[in-house]
């Protein structure tokens, strides 16, 4: 097989970045955009040993899972990589891949039979919470705001977004015409200059508060109260044309059939300041223009500030979704102390802390546990205490000490996509708890510790997937582990 050979080739599987994946001449091709089931022309980019990587060029025969994408940009994007997979294909696509993970990695061979079936949206569109647009200049001189094309950092210009709340196609536009009307630089990254950067806009879905944050390389922007009032205009607008809409049921937000687009306001306006010559998307210090400097929102009936440099949850229906199952799989009382660690704000201790006695949270950012602090005053919640630093070393040491706060009748983690930590895990062992619960957005690493952990005495009891990233190849999952009777 040659480099800019041009093969025919019957797409058999999908690969772990949503890639279809065929064979020809005895090697696996991997091929962007082609579906699992079709029948593709397809010309060799890049070949290796025993693989080789191609460009889809045409579909000859195209799979049953295929479907039309909703963007028309969705090829180019990199935002969705599989909006061309008919969302019950993307399910089981997902749940297939945590069942080889656990059986390959984890070396758990009863997998499938633990599984619970995957729980995706009703809705899997206009479910984002969050969204970042860069900003840039096209060839004809007019404002663009929009995405990176996969991989790489060509801006593509883009009306409005399938995945986020629907209001977004209004602020877009609007930004837009602010800086086409007041000529605002736009940020050149190659040359480090030039004003706005990024437009960060958050939306708590269940209050329909809307924040909207400049990032900018500076210290201010001029006609500030002009975009506010433009912005102010056109959510306004929206609200009444989505009044219209949802009573036609056609505004629909992400796993649900809602009319939250009709409460939606303009609660906050931002600018955040960024002058580093870095991919980073915020910068330290953010300032507030109008009204508050955060929003609120609620998972379940906790209530959350979310401020533009705030980790919180993207999508919050699923969210719920998942807090619920890490709730039930924890099967609290009431008597039980429970640690959450990598507890990022919060959120899972203080959805759990109405049910336990005591929880106790750690996180490795030292502003996150202050938020968690925050919201935990802001619920009257008294029963939950946050460290800030390590989990792999808090805990520990924490244990080591023996005090009564590394006790633990049900551990919840929630890593990074690179998993616990063996040092955390360790502990985790010799705590002893009666019940765990793993909470995990990379299944190859949650197979990779769950090995560890039925090594020392737990035994897996259930697995739950959550499809949180609808039309993304990413897969949540939560387990539940107890200790194996010997
Ligand atoms: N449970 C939270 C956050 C999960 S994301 C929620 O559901 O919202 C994982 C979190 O782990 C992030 O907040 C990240 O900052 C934190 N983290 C990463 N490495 C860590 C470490 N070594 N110790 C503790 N926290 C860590």
């Amino acid at each position: 097989m040659e480099k800019n050979e041009v093969y025919e080739i019957k797409i058999e599987d999908i690969g772990n970045d949503g890639e279809g994946i065929g064979h020809t001449d005895g090697m696996a091709v991997f091929v962007k955009d082609a579906m699992m089931g079709d029948t593709a022309r397809v010309k060799i980019i890049k070949v290796k040993k025993s693989y080789a990587y191609g460009r889809l060029l045409e579909i000859v025969e195209p799979s049953v899972f295929r479907v039309k994408p909703v963007c028309e940009k969705a090829r180019v994007c990199g935002g969705c990589t599989i909006q061309h997979m008919s969302y019950e294909k993307q399910l089981a696509y997902k749940w297939n891949k945590v069942k080889n993970c656990l059986e390959r990695i984890g070396g758990i061979s009863n997998a499938a039979g633990l599984m619970e079936p995957i729980i995706g949206m009703g809705y899997p569109f206009c479910y984002r919470n969050k969204m970042q647009f860069p900003v840039g200049i096209d060839k004809d001189g007019h404002a663009v705001l929009g995405f990176y094309a996969g991989r790489t950092h060509s801006l593509i210009g883009l009306s409005e977004c399938a995945i986020g709340h629907p209001v977004n196609k209004e602020i877009i536009r609007v930004v837009k015409e602010f800086i086409d009307k007041f000529h605002i630089s736009v940020y050149d990254e190659k040359k480090h200059r030039g004003l706005l950067r990024h437009v960060l806009t958050r939306v708590g879905f269940q209050t329909g508060e809307l924040m909207v944050c400049l990032v900018i390389n500076g210290d201010s922007i001029q006609h500030e109260d002009v975009l506010y009032d433009m912005l102010s205009e056109a959510v306004s607008v929206f609200r009444t044309a989505s009044g219209v809409s949802a009573e036609k049921d056609e505004l629909r937000l992400g796993g649900t059939e809602s009319d939250k687009g009709l409460k939606i306001e303009l609660k906050s306006l931002m600018i955040n300041i960024n002058k580093e010559k870095t991919n980073k998307i915020l910068g330290s210090e953010s300032k507030l223009l109008y009204g508050d400097a955060y929003i609120t929102d609620y998972i379940g009936d906790v209530a959350f500030h979310i401020s533009p440099q705030s980790f919180y949850q993207v999508n919050p229906s699923q969210t719920k979704v998942l807090y619920d199952k890490a709730l039930e799989y924890a099967n609290l009382t009431g008597d039980e102390t429970v640690w959450d660690m990598y507890c990022g704000i919060g959120t899972i201790s203080l959805f759990l802390a109405r049910k336990a006695k005591q929880v106790y949270g750690v996180e490795i950012v030292p502003q996150a546990i202050e938020d968690a602090k925050e919201n935990a005053r802001l619920n009257g919640i008294r029963n939950a205490e946050f460290f800030a630093g390590k989990a792999e070393e808090v805990v520990p040491e924490m244990y080591d000490a023996g005090k009564d706060g590394a006790k633990a009748d049900i551990v919840v983690v929630d890593p990074p996509r690179k998993g616990c930590d063996e040092k955390l895990l360790k502990t985790i062992v010799a705590m002893a708890p009666k019940r765990m619960v793993y909470v995990s957005c990379d299944p190859a690493t949650l197979a990779r510790d769950l090995k560890y952990l039925t090594a020392h005495g737990f035994e897996v009891q259930k697995v739950a997937v959550v499809d949180q990233f609808a039309h993304s190849v990413h897969v949540e999952s939560v387990v539940l582990l107890t200790k194996a009777h010997k």
